[in-house]
């Protein structure tokens, strides 16, 4: 029997897989990426919630110290599936002006963040005009490279991956068991509900509802010579991400309540339009893909993280919505130490099931 079953092979899952495996926990992880494709491959790997000075502080405690960590989860991970370059640092900038502006520089000094007043020209020659701030200290992880660097990272620590759709998640004496859409069934002392999008489906039997929601996002992919696109360039109509090798991201829709993955023309041609806007020589290009992805929406801007209540050894990890990438690792570490009976590196009732306000 496993010490830890893990339902969910997105971002929070493999990295709560990582955290557990390094505890010496032996783990086993379901997954079901065909069915429900993960929206951790789809987004953008900007290492920064939107405009992050708008966020409570549960988020700036999960988000803040994201690029540091990543640096170093990219540098453990190196290998044939994940390179340095797939970390890029070319920090970010963020269009404001007046007080909107203000208020991002009194929350950057309040959270020791450099960041300074810059002109976009500075960052995109080629752009049009705009006044904003500069963080040059964030980047951007290319996280379907990311996902595949900790698949392999995970396999080589012994952690088991079952690719099949869990139906149901039911507490035991010790723990609990998933049941499988084989009919299998697995059990463990400890179980870990981090499905994304489709968690709540799994946590209603658990007497557990959260406003969670789907929430759909497309995105666009350029393909332009390296170096056009300087930095991660955010407006408050979207945002254009640059890979090392010249990929250019433009992102993102948002649709509540939707949760197909198929891309649709009129988001298409909003993102054109909006990429256009930031970078007009994009005019003269065809997007080289277009996708979409399910994010794990929740109507509030911080996740739920810890035991599901009522219960001994189920946890979830839920509402990630719009900032599961940066978030994750910190989320794997609190949900690790929350498991193995450690001591929290932040106050865990901000993000308990039974709570939904945060102590400040
Ligand atoms: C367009 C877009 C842009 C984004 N940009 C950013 C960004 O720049 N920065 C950022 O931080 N975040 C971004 N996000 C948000 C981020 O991608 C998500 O918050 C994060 O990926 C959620 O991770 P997760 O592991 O909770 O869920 P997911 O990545 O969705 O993973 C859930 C996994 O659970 C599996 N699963 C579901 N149901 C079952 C079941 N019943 N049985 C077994 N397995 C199951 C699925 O197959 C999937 O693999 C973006 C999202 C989108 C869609």
């Amino acid at each position: 029997m496993a010490d830890v079953l893990i339902v969910g092979g997105g971002i929070v899952g493999l990295l709560s897989a990582l955290e557990l495996a390094d505890r010496g926990r032996e783990v086993v992880l379901v997954d079901a990426p065909s069915l429900h494709p993960p929206a951790s491959w789809a987004g953008g790997g900007i290492l920064s919630p939107l405009y992050h000075w708008r966020y409570p502080e549960p988020m700036n405690r999960l988000t803040l110290d994201g690029p540091r960590r990543y640096r170093a989860l990219v540098r453990r991970l190196a290998g044939p599936a994940l390179a340095a370059a797939d970390l890029n640092e070319s920090g970010l900038w963020v269009e404001a002006a007046g007080e909107e502006a203000e208020r991002g520089l009194a929350w950057a000094q309040d959270h020791g963040q450099r960041c300074q007043v810059a002109p976009l020209s500075a960052h995109l020659p080629a752009g049009r005009a705009g006044e904003g701030l500069w963080f040059p200290d964030v980047g951007n992880i290319r996280n379907p490279r990311m996902l595949k660097g900790l698949r392999d990272g995970l396999a080589a620590l012994g952690v088991t991956r079952v690719e099949a759709r869990v139906t149901e998640v039911t507490p035991t004496a010790r723990g609990g068991e998933v049941i499988l859409d084989n009919g299998e069934r697995l059990a463990a002392p400890t179980v870990l509900i981090s499905a994304g999008a489709w968690s709540a489906s799994l946590l209603a039997p658990l007497g557990v509802s959260l406003p969670l929601f789907p929430a759909k996002g497309e995105m666009l992919l350029y393909r332009l010579p390296p170096g056009q696109v300087r930095a991660t360039i955010l407006t408050e109509q979207g945002y254009l991400i640059p890979r090392s090798d010249g990929a250019v991201l433009a992102g993102s829709t948002l649709t509540q309540g939707d949760a197909s993955t198929s891309p649709t023309a009129p988001a298409r041609r909003r993102l054109e339009t909006m990429a256009v806007n930031i970078l007009p020589m994009l005019a003269d290009c065809q997007p080289a893909r277009h996708w979409a992805g399910v994010r794990p929406g929740a109507a509030r801007d911080w996740p739920w993280l810890g035991p599901v209540p009522g219960t001994d050894g189920i946890f979830a990890a839920v509402g990630h919505h719009r900032n599961g990438l940066v978030s994750a690792p910190a989320s794997a570490e609190l949900l690790a130490q929350l498991m193995c009976g450690e001591t929290p590196f932040v106050d865990p009732a901000d993000y308990s099931l039974e709570s939904s306000s945060p102590s400040s």
